[in-house]
């Protein structure tokens, strides 16, 4: 049986055309690009190729405003902690409770290290208030800290607005994003409309490049200090030989990303589309987690009452559908995701939430084994459900022809 992957905001597969690319560095011009000798000019050219690509495909800002981490987790780190070491007189951060780990237990850090954090509260849409935002900024702040895409339900959020506001009310302030789950999704211009952003994160692993590399913008003139200390590599900025093949990778897979986003995005979002569509007319009790709120096209959140998440992922594995859940159910705690904690989902819809996300390897074959199977899984773990009775007065799912896709209504 093919998997049907739809677990594209976790992971992607490596694009051949990527692999390609990054191939020669393993085999052949595998020297190590600080090495004095001839060999060695090759990768060094390489990765200043890579940086220039990158420069180019992210607005066109300088070749050199940029670090390779390991991964966007590295990235965000990277930012955060050295943003706040060259910065000692300032002792206050702003972010938003919707943050990946990444960022919020780097948060949790700073407030042990005698910070203070403002978290942003999110609505039910999972927006934030830009009003919030305004007042939450102080004369001491040192760093906003804010995502620019949610990784569970896709939420947008305005950071270009949000960075201007920050630099407008104070120049100092330092505007760091975490956009792992924008960069190859939505076109990302350090130029123009994101042009006040200092600092913007995000990992090859998100957008068909390898596992094992991140890419860190740091504007020119940022005060942030390093964060892994070592060898001259990367102006002294991150020490650790550069990992030439995958930096390579990680260009090329940027470089296809806006090649092909004008067919792709469009094509994705009537796929996602589509699945929204046809799973909430199967499927009653069942709400698109965000629906409200500028969304990521690939991502959809669907919390279907009643059910657990936990229950929902091993269904579908067992019919070969990858997907994952909002709640943190594999650390075994069973517990809700804060993300959709945040935005006030109920609990009995929270612990039954499913994330889909699809890529441009995503095809119409794989949305109808989604909706043929998903509707049959949530009607038998409804009719196992110890909530149901209690808090529906609705008969339990065979009994409604639940199974045969009785409509219901979308976002009910
Ligand atoms: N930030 C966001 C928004 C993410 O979605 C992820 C990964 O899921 C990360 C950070 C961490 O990425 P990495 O695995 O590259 O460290």
């Amino acid at each position: 049986m093919d998997v049907v992957y739809a677990d594209n905001n976790a992971t992607t597969r490596v694009a051949p055309e990527v692999v390609e690319a990054m191939r020669p560095f393993f085999e052949e011009d595998y020297f190590n690009p600080s090495s004095m000798y001839d060999a060695a000019h090759g990768p060094a050219e390489a990765v200043k190729a890579a940086r220039a690509s990158i420069a180019r495909d992210l607005g066109g800002v300088r070749p050199d405003e940029r670090l390779f981490p390991s991964c966007a987790t590295e990235s965000n780190n990277t930012a955060m902690f050295g943003a706040v070491k060259a910065n000692p007189a300032r002792r206050h951060v702003i972010t938003t409770v919707v943050e990946h780990p990444a960022v919020l237990n780097v948060c949790k850090e700073l407030e042990r290290d005698g910070l203070e954090v403002t978290y942003l509260p999110v609505d039910r849409q999972g927006q934030l208030d830009v009003r919030d935002f305004v007042r939450a900024l102080r004369r001491d702040t040192l760093l906003v800290t804010i995502m620019h895409a949610n990784n569970e339900t896709g939420v947008v959020f305005p950071i270009g607005d949000l960075a201007r506001i920050a630099k407008e009310t104070d120049p100092a302030i330092l505007v760091h994003t975490d956009a792992t789950q924008t960069v190859g999704k939505l076109s990302i211009d350090l130029s123009g409309e994101l042009r006040h952003v200092d600092m913007l994160a995000f990992s090859g692993h998100k957008l068909h490049a390898p596992k094992g590399i991140g890419c860190l913008f740091t504007r020119r003139g940022t005060p942030c200090r390093p964060f892994l200390l070592g060898g001259h590599q990367e102006a002294g900025r991150r020490g650790g030989t550069e990992n030439v093949a995958f930096i390579v990778g990680l260009a090329r897979a940027l470089e296809l990303a806006v090649a092909t986003h004008q067919d792709d995005e469009p094509r994705i979002t009537t796929l996602r589309d589509r699945l929204e569509r046809e799973l909430c007319a199967r499927i009653p009790l069942t709400e698109v987690n965000g629906a409200g709120a500028p969304r990521l096209g690939n991502t959809s959140n669907l919390s279907c009452h009643f059910v657990e998440g936990e229950g929902i992922l091993y269904q579908l594995s067992a019919a070969g559908i990858c997907a994952s859940s909002g709640s943190a159910c594999t650390s075994g705690s069973l517990e809700p995701s804060h993300v959709l904690r945040g935005m006030g989902v109920p609990f009995t819809a929270s612990h039954g939430s499913v994330r889909f996300s699809f890529s441009r390897y995503t095809r119409e074959t794989d949305v109808d084994r989604i909706v043929a199977v998903f509707p049959e899984i949530i009607a038998s773990l409804r009719r196992l459900s110890p909530y149901w009775d209690s808090a529906t007065d609705r008969p339990r799912p065979e009994a409604e022809g639940m199974l045969h896709g009785a409509p219901a209504g979308p976002h009910r």
